[in-house]
C-alpha cells in the first residue's frame, strides 16, 4: 500500500481516517469535491506553470519536473521540481500556491517537503537543499504575469533538517498503521479537540454525541472540554448550573436547558436605537485568485464584483438595488453605482461587517477619488450579527452566528436551498465562469449570482423586522 505526501499529512492530522481511506475507500466519506476545491486545484497547476516559466527562462538551469520516487516499503513521491546545480548539488523544490510558508497542523509545508526529501533519499536520490516556492503576497500585477516578481523561493533546508528525525519516525509509524488489518472504530482523538478540527467522520467514530453539544460552546478552553469529557458530559443539559463558564457560553447552555432562545430585550433595543433611516442592508460578493488575473490585484487579494442593497424607509417601504460586474475588471463601475445608490444619510447594515469594511478600505486605496465616500460608509456601518452573539441566543444556532445558521431558525420560511448559488465560495467560482463563458450561459450564471446576493440582504431585512417586532411585542 502506497504512502504519499498527502497521505502522510492526513496521517499526522488523523491516523484513523487515513487507515479508513486506504483500506475501505468505498465506504470512506470523501466529502464533496466542491467547485471551490476544484478552483484551488486549478490554481495549484497554474502556479506550477509559472515556476516552469521561471526556470525555462534561464537556459543554464537543469530542472526536472514531477520526478517520481518510490520505495519497496510503499513510499511514493512526485517531486514538483528537482534541480541539478552546476557543482552537482541537488535541490528539491516544493511548490505552494499560498503567500507564505505554513507550519500549522493542517498545512505544514515543512513536513510536506521533509516527506519528499526522505522519500527521494530512500529511493537513492540524495537531496542537498530544499526550497519552498510560494507566491509573493506583495506582488501587484501590471501587464502579463512576471514569474520572477510573482514567486518567492524560501530556503527551508535547515527547518526540514531539524525535523528529519521525527519525520522519519512518523513515516515508519504511518507505514505500520497501513499494515494493520483492523481499525479500532471506537472514539477518535478529535474528541478532545474543538469542532473546527472535526472531520465528516466524527459522528461515525463518536456516535451518540447530540447536537447541540459541548462542541457548540463558543471559545471553550481545552481544559474545560477535557473536564466535561472525563465526566461523560456531552449534552448541554447535563452541565451543572454552577459550572464556571464565560457569559457567552452560559447563554448557550441556558438556551439549551430552557429549550428556548435567551433574549436580552434591552440590548436589542439599544442596538436598534443606534440605527438611522433609511436603512441600507448591504452585502458584497468578492473574487480572489492565487495568480492575480487583473492589473492592480495581488495573490489571494479579494475585490468586490457584486453587491445587493435593500433600502428600508421609516414608513416600511422597501426597494432593492444591485450591481454585478459582468466583465473582468476592477470595481470602478461598482463603486460608481454604489455612490449613486447609497444616500448620504442612513445606517449601512451588514452581517459580519468587518469583511465589507475591509473591501471598502481596499477600494478607497484603489480609487482615491471615492475614498471619502467609502470611508463614510464604514463609519455608518453596523453589524447585525452582533445581536446574535449575546442578545439573542438560540441553542439551535449550534454555537454559530453565521447568517446561514441564524436565518432558518429566525425566519423558517426563508433559506438558501432553492438557489443555484448557495454560498460565497461558489459565488466566486460562478463569477469566474461567467466572465469566461458564452453569452447564454453567462446570462444564466448572472441571474443565479444576483438571486444569491439578493437573498443575503433580504435575509437581513427579515431578521431586522423580526427583532423590531420582538421589541415592540414585549414593550
Ligand atoms: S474527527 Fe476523528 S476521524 Fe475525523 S479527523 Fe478528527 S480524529 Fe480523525
Amino acid at each position: 500500500m502506497q504512502l504519499t505526501k498527502t497521505d502522510f499529512i492526513q496521517y499526522l492530522n488523523c491516523s484513523k481516517s487515513l487507515w479508513w481511506l486506504k483500506h475501505e475507500p468505498d465506504t470512506y466519506p470523501h466529502g464533496e469535491f466542491s467547485v471551490f476545491l476544484q478552483k484551488l486545484t486549478r490554481e495549484g497547476y497554474e502556479v506550477e506553470r509559472y515556476v516552469r516559466q521561471y526556470f525555462e527562462s534561464e537556459d543554464s538551469r537543469d530542472v526536472d519536473f514531477q520526478r517520481v520516487f518510490e520505495t519497496d516499503d510503499g513510499l511514493f513521491a512526485r517531486v514538483d521540481a528537482l534541480e541539478r546545480g552546476p557543482d552537482g548539488e541537488v535541490i528539491l523544490y516544493e511548490i505552494k500556491s499560498s503567500t507564505s510558508v505554513k507550519t500549522d497542523a493542517s498545512h505544514n509545508h515543512i513536513k510536506d517537503a521533509g516527506f519528499q526529501k526522505i522519500c527521494a533519499g530512500r529511493a537513492g536520490q540524495q537531496i542537498d537543499r530544499v526550497y519552498l516556492v510560494h507566491l509573493n503576497g506583495e506582488y501587484v500585477r501590471n501587464g502579463s504575469v512576471d514569474p520572477v516578481a510573482l514567486l518567492t523561493f524560501s530556503d527551508v533546508t535547515e527547518p526540514v533538517g531539524n525535523i528529519a528525525g521525527e519525520t522519519e519516525v512518523e513515516i515508519e509509524a504511518a507505514l505500520d498503521l497501513l499494515r494493520e488489518i483492523e481499525l479500532d472504530r471506537e472514539g477518535c482523538s478529535c474528541l478532545h479537540k474543538s469542532r473546527g478540527n472535526h472531520c465528516d467522520t466524527f459522528s461515525l467514530f463518536n456516535p451518540g454525541i447530540p447536537t447541540p453539544s459541548i462542541y457548540s460552546l463558543p471559545r471553550l478552553s481545552a481544559k474545560k472540554r477535557t473536564d466535561f469529557i472525563v465526566n461523560g458530559i456531552f449534552d448541554l443539559h447535563e452541565i451543572p448550573d454552577n459550572y464556571p463558564l464565560s457569559a457567552n457560553q452560559k447563554i448557550v447552555v441556558q438556551a439549551a436547558k430552557a429549550n428556548a432562545p435567551q433574549i436580552n430585550l434591552d440590548e436589542i433595543r439599544d442596538f436598534l436605537a443606534t440605527l438611522r433611516f433609511p436603512l441600507y442592508f448591504f452585502d458584497f460578493e468578492t473574487y480572489a485568485s492565487a495568480v492575480p488575473f487583473l492589473d492592480g490585484t495581488s495573490p489571494h487579494k479579494h475585490f468586490p464584483v457584486q453587491y445587493s442593497l435593500h433600502i428600508l424607509d421609516e414608513d416600511g417601504s422597501l426597494t432593492h438595488k444591485e450591481f454585478l460586474e459582468r466583465d473582468a475588471r476592477l470595481p470602478d463601475r461598482l463603486v460608481e453605482q454604489m455612490n449613486a445608490d447609497i444616500g448620504q444619510v442612513g445606517s449601512i447594515v451588514s452581517w459580519h461587517a468587518s469583511f465589507e469594511k475591509t473591501q471598502n478600505r481596499e477600494m478607497a486605496k484603489m480609487f482615491p477619488d471615492k475614498s471619502d465616500f467609502l470611508i463614510d460608509l464604514n463609519e455608518r456601518m453596523v453589524d447585525l450579527e452582533d445581536v446574535f452573539k449575546a442578545a439573542y441566543v438560540d441553542a439551535r444556532f449550534d454555537g454559530s452566528t453565521s447568517i446561514k445558521k441564524v436565518l432558518p431558525i429566525i425566519c423558517p420560511k426563508l433559506d438558501y436551498k432553492d438557489l443555484y448559488v448557495q454560498d460565497g465560495a461558489s459565488a466566486m467560482v460562478s463569477w469566474e465562469r461567467m466572465i469566461n463563458t458564452d453569452d447564454k450561459e453567462a446570462a444564466q450564471i448572472a441571474s443565479a449570482l444576483l438571486s444569491y446576493c439578493e437573498r443575503d440582504t433580504f435575509a437581513m431585512v427579515e431578521i431586522y423586522r423580526f427583532l423590531n417586532e420582538l421589541t415592540h411585542d414585549q414593550s
